[in-house]
């Protein structure tokens, strides 16, 4: 029986294909932009640069200072910078990052953004907007932070090296994975998690094999976009929740973390979320066991798979597991304390997922976070 749901379609517009960068003006002009900051970060400068100079006397300026998880300090300065030049818009170029400030700015002023996502992060699709000070991410939703318009030119992700085209790729498979078992899932946005699952596997290994394949680069891109929508739609659930809590606390690199962590969080709730392991098996092939296969195709990617490679302490595991657990969110098994020490444990040693358990009762707690 298909439904009861609620389905509610976000205000986006696509520009897609090889060469599609050169729409940008036009994009600017269609929003009736005039004095645009382009925003960047640091390593992608020259990028920034380019774009601002493309747009001519329409580009205000340009500030290289995008940082992960975009810091308080970074975002005042970007509010005040827009405000100081008379921005009246932003075209963001790089990843989560990039996009992420121009977020932080819309939030503060209600400025427009456009984005030309060059990362398979997925975060240009959606109205998610995260902020740290102190140590402690603040994230949430806004309408207003939902880029008006996004230009997928897979050109433009040609310079990503292989391992942040894996990492940030299977960063996007995670929104579509926790999608597709959320208590807010609906028949068309799992379709899109299906899909979007399907191109990314398909894509990565040709992408980490040949970084100048246009045409993977393409499917990456068009599997990000889903992927980023998937994210937009529904609640994430214990995946994220652990993602979060280790970059927050840790400061373990993003993208690598969700690698590390998938296989196991999916493990985790495979048996409560049957209809997902389904969706999965077909997205990735045929395989019985969809946690087992992004372990491998981690594996074949050539990307981290423990979390003690990417820093992480063993004497960390408890305190992160105490800190996932404090606070009650969605999630199709039930979260129990010892659970996710367990699973931690096995992503920081980097063995490879345990085979699923049998089906127990989904359970949903009330408390829900859809970031
Ligand atoms: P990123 O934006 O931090 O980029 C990582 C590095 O790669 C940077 O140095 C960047 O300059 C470089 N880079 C990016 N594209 C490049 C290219 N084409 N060529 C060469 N270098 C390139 O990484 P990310 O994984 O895209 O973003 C991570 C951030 O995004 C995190 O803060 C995360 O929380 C956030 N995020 C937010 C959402 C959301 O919906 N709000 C979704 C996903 C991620």
């Amino acid at each position: 029986m298909i439904g009861p749901f609620t389905y509610e379609a976000l205000p986006m517009r696509v520009v897609f294909g090889a060469g599609s960068l050169a729409r940008l003006p036009d994009e600017v002009a269609a929003l009736g932009l005039t004095r645009v900051l382009v925003l960047c970060s640091p390593e992608q400068e020259v990028t920034g640069k380019q774009v601002a100079a493309a747009l001519g006397a329409k580009a205000a300026g340009v500030l290289p200072e995008a940082r992960m998880h975009v810091p308080m300090e970074v975002a005042r300065r970007a509010q005040e910078l827009a405000a100081e030049l008379g921005a009246d818009g932003c075209v963001a170029v790089g990843g989560g990052s990039a996009i992420g400030l121009g977020k932080a700015i819309a939030l503060e002023h209600g400025l427009p953004v456009i984005a030309v996502p060059t990362t398979y992060a997925g975060s240009e699709m959606t109205p998610v907007w995260g902020l740290t000070e102190g140590g402690q991410k603040r994230t949430g939703r806004d309408i207003r932070v939902l880029p008006k318009s996004v230009i997928y030119d897979p050109e433009m992700t040609l310079t990503l090296p292989a391992q942040m085209s894996a990492t940030s790729g299977i960063n996007a498979i995670a929104h579509a994975v926790e999608g597709l078992y959320a208590p807010d899932a609906t028949p068309i946005v799992s379709l899109m998690a299906e899909e979007g699952v399907r191109a990314l596997a398909t894509a990565l290994p040709r992408v980490v094999a040949d970084g100048s394949d246009l045409e993977a680069r393409g499917e990456a891109q068009y599997g990000a976009w889903l992927c980023g929508a998937v994210l937009a739609a529904t609640t994430m659930s214990l995946h994220h929740k652990l993602c979060h809590t280790l970059g927050g606390t840790l400061d373990l690199p993003h993208a690598q973390t969700h690698t590390v962590v998938l296989p196991h969080a999916l493990a985790y709730n495979e048996p409560a979320a049957p209809e997902a392991v389904t969706a999965l098996s077909r997205a990735l092939g045929g395989v019985p066991d969809p946690a087992r296969a992004l372990w491998e195709l981690a594996c074949r990617l050539d990307v981290p798979r423990s979390l003690a490679e990417l820093g992480m302490r063993e004497e960390d595991i408890p305190r992160i597991a105490d800190l996932a657990v404090a606070d009650p969110y969605a999630n199709p098994r039930p979260v129990t304390r010892d659970g996710v020490e367990a699973l931690l444990r096995a992503a920081w040693t980097g063995a490879p997922p345990p085979r699923s358990a049998p089906t127990v009762q989904p359970r949903l707690t009330e408390r829900r976070s859809r970031t």
